[in-house]
């Protein structure tokens, strides 16, 4: 994130920065969402995610203009605030729409669920760095590469996603999958290369584009890993992995 925010002085471009993963992490020993290397964060509070209000995010700023911005474009680009009406108003009552916008609203309902869960963002977070931990050791030995860790990030550990060695286990990234599946383990793969997806090859990319993401996604299998998960439920986890991967 520093040498982006080097290169956006540079050049002069803004920063909103996808941090749907990443609440309760840090970087360069100041929490995500800051705004130190950026314009905005974005979190999300998917049910997937750190901590959820079942539907809905956040964007943080910590320029006032901007923050006021988001506001009157959450709410149908009209505004209360006689500071940004763009003509004298006349009378208490008047709104004035200064803009295009949507609504973008969380309801007071999902807030008040967000809200419950952010004060347990740190043990959430404490839980999966202790389960990460677990996983680094208990998998030190097989044909595994687990989650590289830079020293100046504390991740959330929103996933834990490893890199198979093709090269020294008989079987398919996908035949790993699906024998973890058949165990009711739910591993997942994470992400498809954007290029790849229809949407972007609609407008020219081609597969080989990015040999480095699509590498990346060949060998990518995202183990379990939630707040909670037990010892006993991780080391379950583990057997099974290490079982399918012996069967050289
Ligand atoms: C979950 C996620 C999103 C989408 O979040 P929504 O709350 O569904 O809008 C976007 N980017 C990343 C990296 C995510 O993990």
């Amino acid at each position: 994130m520093s040498r982006i925010h080097a290169l956006s002085l540079e050049y002069g471009f803004r920063i909103i920065e996808d941090a749907s993963h990443a609440i309760g992490a840090k970087y360069a020993g100041a929490p995500v969402g800051s705004g130190r290397y950026s314009d905005i964060s974005v979190f999300s509070f998917h049910p997937v995610k750190i901590i959820t209000s079942a539907e809905g995010g956040m964007a943080m700023t910590n320029q006032p203009a901007l923050a006021k911005r988001m506001q009157v474009l959450r709410n149908h680009g009209i505004t209360r605030d006689p500071e940004l009406m763009t003509r004298e108003p006349i009378g208490d009552w008047e709104y004035q729409q200064i803009s295009l916008g949507a609504n973008y609203r969380m309801s007071d309902i999902h807030a008040s669920l967000g809200l419950s869960q952010l004060h347990r963002v740190d043990d959430f977070v404490a839980q999966r760095r202790r389960l990460q931990a677990r996983y680094d050791s208990l998998l030190a030995d097989l044909p595994v590469i687990t989650p590289y860790q830079s020293k100046e990030c504390d991740s959330t550990l929103h996933l834990y996603p490893i890199q198979l060695q093709l090269e020294h286990i008989s079987l398919t990234q996908a035949e790993v999958f699906a024998r973890m599946r058949e165990q009711e383990l739910g591993v997942n793969i994470h992400y498809i290369p954007v290029h790849t997806q229809p949407y972007y090859q609609a407008l020219g990319f081609k597969h080989g584009d990015f040999p480095n993401a699509e590498r990346y996604y060949e060998r990518a299998l995202s183990l379990p890993l939630f707040h909670g998960m037990t010892d006993k439920e991780q080391d379950r986890v583990v057997d099974i992995l290490s079982r399918i991967t012996r069967t050289a």
